[in-house]
């Protein structure tokens, strides 16, 4: 993709502070990180998104978040990390190469993901049952 800024790093066009590579995965530092380690985990082939991945890409990218994931938190210090992926313009995805975000947390540093809100009465059997009908199958 000619214009993607992750393949160009994976092409080597673009400097990147690498921490790990395989056949199939690139991990890289955050250039803007919400804590320091703030790590994103790339598969080499481009895809969009989550949903447009091949399954081999995000299997080989979820394995490779389960090697990184604990070196980072150790090699930084923190208690803990989340894992994100935004995905679609609507949910904050700025770059269109997938990309899972490991980002360290520790402990009172205030950084808040999501809010949580209240459903009303009834709506959130509602809201399931809208959502099940578009799934293939259900239980
Ligand atoms: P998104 O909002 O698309 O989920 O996240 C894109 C992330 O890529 C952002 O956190 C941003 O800081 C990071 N980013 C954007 N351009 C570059 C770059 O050239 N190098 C690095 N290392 N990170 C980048
Ligand atoms: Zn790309």
């Amino acid at each position: 993709m000619p214009d993607c800024i992750f393949c160009k790093i994976i092409a080597g066009e673009i400097p990147s502070t690498k921490i790990y590579e395989d056949e199939k995965v690139l991990a890289f530092l955050d250039i803007n990180p919400i804590n320091p380690g703030h790590t994103l985990v790339i598969p080499k082939t481009h895809s969009e998104d989550l949903l447009t991945a091949s399954e081999d890409d995000l299997v080989a990218v979820i394995k490779a978040v389960k090697k990184i994931a604990p070196a980072v938190v150790r090699g930084v210090g923190a208690q803990g990390f989340n894992l994100g992926v935004n995905n679609g313009e609507a949910a904050g995805q700025i770059v269109n190469h997938l990309h899972f975000h490991i980002m360290p947390r520790f402990e009172g540093d205030g950084f808040k993901l999501w809010g949580g809100r209240q459903y009303k009465e009834g709506e959130i059997d509602e809201y399931a049952e809208r959502i099940k009908k578009f799934l293939i199958s259900n239980f």
